[in-house]
């Protein structure tokens, strides 16, 4: 099957191969019949199964380039996927001409305000997006399809009442047409769903990433061994990129700062607390390989579609099982292998069980003997106490209250 048997246009076909797509997923096997024939979509499948494809190339098919009004809308949970889904969409019309116009928090407005005159397709946060429409320099009146990607992560972080706020200020239920994508789903997305489109359909595929191509496995060590025990995976996995996972800033901080004592120079944390700057400069440089380490929080490594990782670590254990499974989809991605490694400690134990509920084939490995490495608390700010999280559309302050 290749994606001119699906009908797509020839330009973006075209477009596609150059950049390695030429066989479509089976998401998009399925998605893409169903949203060119104007469907209302529900799209679950595993993280790095070409969800962005499975919407971007019906929707591109989709504008009218000689409109120069927003048509298409895309919500993301967070800047840098808003930015990797932007990218996708710029690529894949490389042979057309529309506009495509990322908007995000904890940048100037003014720049994004001139763009997003001449949009054809909008990719955004939903705090900024919505800070937009209130503006009235976002202008939904063409907007003809809708994409909430990553729903799932939408929903948990807290974005319910903001999706429904820009969802209202679209143009009426039958001139627009609505997308849901992600890797889990729950009663709360089919719930939105319902309530927000008619002609739903449901595609599922893959729900699972195959653990021919990814390993899983986890140790259970005693607290004070878990840095040296991730010190002496590292030393094992020198080559490859890897991310290593945190429950939290400061322990990214932390983390980050310990490795670079212990020898571990090419290593660089990522997490909402840093400069938009910063993590683009930091994922452009982890793309680039110029260091092999990337310490993050969930929500900076939500989604991040970068090549050539074949370790995850999660040195804290994910608060839930959709962050576990969106962690280890940060490998073994496009047919690649990958691992996944959970470093457990007596009081991860209930944790660590509700992940289980999927009933992901997690093999226990045993402790090897390993080198006890100093670890430093020092100069690291206390952490500071929970505060309520004030409504607002600024996008950094959600971003950054989900963080913590
Ligand atoms: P998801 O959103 O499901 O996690 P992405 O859309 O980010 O997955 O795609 C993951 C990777 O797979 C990307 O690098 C993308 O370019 C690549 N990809 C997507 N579709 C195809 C395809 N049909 N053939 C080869 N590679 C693909
Ligand atoms: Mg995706």
């Amino acid at each position: 099957m290749k994606f001119s048997d699906l009908n797509v246009e020839s330009k973006i076909v075209e477009a596609l191969s150059i950049y390695g797509l030429v066989e479509p997923t089976e998401i998009q096997i399925e998605a893409i019949p169903l949203i060119q024939k104007g469907f209302d979509v529900i799209g679950q499948s595993k993280t790095g199964s070409g969800k962005t494809a499975a919407f971007a190339v019906p929707m591109l098919e989709k504008i009218d380039e000689r409109v120069n009004k927003p048509q298409a809308l895309v919500l993301s949970p967070t800047r840098e996927l808003a930015q990797q889904i932007a990218e996708e969409f710029v690529k894949f019309s490389r042979f057309k001409r529309v506009n495509i116009v990322c908007v995000y928090g904890g940048v100037s407005l003014e720049p994004q305000i001139r763009k997003l005159q001449r949009a054809h397709i909008v990719v955004g946060t939903p705090g900024r997006t919505l800070d937009h429409i209130r503006r009235k320099t976002l202008d939904l009146r063409n907007v003809k399809i809708f994409v909430l990607d990553e729903i799932d992560r939408m929903l948990d972080m807290g974005f319910i009442e903001d999706v429904e706020t820009v969802i209202r200020a679209l143009p009426k239920e039958k001139e627009r047409q609505m997308l849901f994508f992600g890797a889990t789903l729950s009663n709360a997305i089919l719930n939105l769903a319902n309530r927000f489109s008619k002609n739903l359909e449901f595609v599922q595929t893959e729900t699972h990433v195959s653990d021919t191509l990814l390993k899983q496995c986890y140790y259970d060590v005693d607290f004070r061994q878990k840095f040296s025990l991730l010190a002496h995976l590292l030393k094992k996995e020198k080559k490859n990129k890897v991310i290593v996972f945190c429950n939290t800033r400061i322990e990214v901080d932390l983390i980050t700062r310990n490795l670079k004592k212990n020898g571990f120079f090419k290593s660089a944390a990522i997490h909402g607390g840093l400069t938009q700057a910063r993590r683009n400069r930091v994922i452009q440089d982890f793309h680039a390989g110029k260091f092999q380490v990337l310490v993050a929080t969930d929500v900076a490594g939500r989604g991040l579609d970068i090549d050539d990782v074949s370790l995850i670590v999660n040195y804290d254990i994910p608060k839930n099982p959709e962050d576990y499974v969106n962690r280890i989809g940060r490998t073994a991605r496009a047919g690649n292998k990958g691992k996944a490694i959970s470093i457990l400690t007596e009081r991860d134990y209930e944790q660590f069980q509700k992940i289980m509920v999927y009933d992901l084939p997690i093999e226990r490995l045993e402790v090897p003997q390993i080198k006890r490495l100093k670890f430093e608390r020092d100069g690291v700010a206390k952490r500071p106490r929970k505060k309520k999280t004030p409504r607002t559309i600024d996008d950094n302050q959600i971003y950054s209250s989900y963080c913590l």
